[in-house]
C-alpha cells in the first residue's frame, strides 16, 4: 500500500491514524460485535460516541454553553438556505459579503428568502483581496451579516473577524474551521461541511447562539429547523452516524496534536513556505494579495499553461495527487488542511523546484 499526499480541496485527506483506528474498529467497535455503521443512533453506544465527539469539539474551540452544536446533513449548501430560514427572525433583510464563488452561492440562495444587501464585494480586485471593513456598507437593520472566512476556490482568507455590533455574524467556515484558534463569542452562527477540515462528507456542523433559535420562517422544513435539531440532540431523524463517529476520531487526533493552537502554528508554517517558493520563483504565480492569502487553499499557475498537464502527471507519479485547480479557475491548487502533514508540503515544494529547474 502506498498512500499519496492528497491535495484535494474536498472531500480531503484524513489523518492516517484516524483511518487506521477506523479500520481497527470497523467490524467490531470496542467489543460490541458490530460496526458503528450498524448501530442504532439511539443506542447507548452511539449516544456515547456522539456526546464525546461534541464534548471534544467544544473543548477544541472553547465553545461557550450558550451555543448549541448541531450535527446535520445537507452540506454547506443546505446551510445557504437554513441560515435565512432560521435566522431572519421576522426581519426581511440580510447583509452578505461577496469574496468569491462560495459567498455568491450563499447570496443567490438567500435571495429566495429575503432582500440581500451585498455590503461589500471583492470584485474590484478581481477577488484577490478581502475588502477592508472600512468600505463595508452594513445595514443596522439587517437580520445578520454573512461572510465566508476562507474562499476555498479563490484562495482568499480573512485574517480578522468582522465587527458587526448587535447584528449577528454568520460564517461559512467549511474550509477553515479548526485550522486556528477562534473566538466563538464573536459569532451568532458558524457552519461547516465536514469534508474539508473535519471528516468525511455527509456531516455538517452548525454552532449557533441559543437566543437566535425559535423564530424560523413558518414554512421551514422540520429537518431544516435549528431549534428542532437542538431540542432533539441532532437526532430528530437519523443523523449521519458514521461520519459523526469519524469526526469524533479526528477531534481526538487534533487534541493529541496539541489542539487548534498547535495546528495554527503548523498551518502557518506550511502555507508560508509554499507561498515563499511561489513568490521567489519566476515560474509559479499566486495572484492573491498578501493580506488575504489562504492558509488552507493555495492556487497557483505555471508560467506556461501548456505545461499544466505535464506538471499534473509528473506530480501524480511523484505521489502528489489532486493538484489541479478548480474547473472555473484553471491552473493548480494545493489544499493543505490540518490533515496534510508538513512533510507533504515539503514534498510538493521539492517537486515544484525540480519541475521548474527542468522546464523553466
Ligand atoms: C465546499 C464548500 C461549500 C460547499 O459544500 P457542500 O458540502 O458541497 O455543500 C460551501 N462553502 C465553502 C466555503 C466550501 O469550501
Amino acid at each position: 500500500m502506498t498512500r499519496k499526499y492528497n491535495f484535494c480541496s474536498g472531500p480531503a485527506t484524513l489523518p492516517v491514524e484516524v483511518l487506521e483506528q477506523a479500520r481497527e474498529e470497523l467490524l467490531d467497535w470496542q467489543g460490541k460485535g458490530m460496526s458503528v455503521m450498524e448501530m442504532s443512533h439511539r443506542s447507548a453506544e452511539f449516544v456515547s460516541i456522539a456526546e464525546e465527539a461534541e464534548r471534544d469539539f467544544r473543548d477544541l474551540l472553547a465553545i461557550p454553553d450558550n451555543y448549541k452544536v448541531l450535527f446535520l446533513q445537507g452540506g454547506a449548501t443546505a446551510q445557504f438556505s437554513m441560515v435565512p430560514l432560521n435566522l431572519l427572525r421576522g426581519k426581511e433583510k440580510a447583509d452578505y459579503i461577496d469574496t468569491g464563488i462560495w459567498s455568491r452561492k450563499a447570496i443567490d440562495e438567500a435571495r429566495r428568502y429575503c432582500t440581500v444587501n451585498v455590503a461589500a464585494t471583492a470584485k474590484s480586485s478581481n477577488y484577490t483581496k478581502i475588502p477592508d471593513q472600512a468600505e463595508w456598507q452594513l445595514d443596522p437593520e439587517a437580520a445578520y451579516v454573512h461572510y465566508t472566512p476562507n474562499e476555498t476556490i479563490g484562495g482568499v482568507e480573512y485574517q480578522w473577524i468582522p465587527e458587526t455590533g448587535e447584528v449577528p455574524l454568520v460564517a461559512d467556515m467549511s474550509s477553515s474551521i479548526l485550522s486556528r484558534p477562534l473566538d466563538v463569542t464573536r459569532f451568532g452562527c458558524i457552519y461547516a461541511g465536514a469534508q474539508k477540515n473535519i471528516g468525511p462528507a455527509g456531516l455538517t456542523i452548525v454552532i449557533v447562539r441559543e437566543d437566535l433559535l425559535g423564530e424560523a420562517l413558518p414554512f421551514t422544513p422540520l429537518s431544516f429547523n435549528y431549534k428542532v435539531a437542538a431540542d432533539n440532540g441532532s437526532m430528530y431523524n437519523t443523523p449521519p452516524t458514521y461520519a459523526w463517529y469519524l469526526a469524533g476520531l479526528v477531534f481526538k487526533w487534533l487534541k493529541r496534536q496539541g489542539g487548534v493552537e498547535a495546528m495554527a502554528e503548523v498551518n502557518r508554517r506550511k502555507a508560508e513556505k509554499l507561498y515563499q517558493l511561489i513568490d521567489n520563483s519566476g515560474f509559479y504565480n499566486n495572484p492573491i494579495d498578501p493580506s488575504s492569502r489562504s492558509w488552507m487553499n493555495i492556487p497557483f499557475t505555471l508560467k506556461d499553461e501548456a505545461l499544466n498537464a505535464k506538471f499534473l502527471a509528473e506530480a501524480e507519479a511523484a505521489g502528489l495527487a489532486n493538484l489541479q485547480g478548480h474547473r472555473s479557475v484553471g491552473g493548480m491548487r494545493a489544499s493543505i488542511y490540518n490533515a496534510m502533514p508538513e512533510a507533504g508540503v515539503d514534498a510538493l515544494i521539492e517537486f515544484m523546484k525540480q519541475f521548474e529547474k527542468q522546464n523553466g
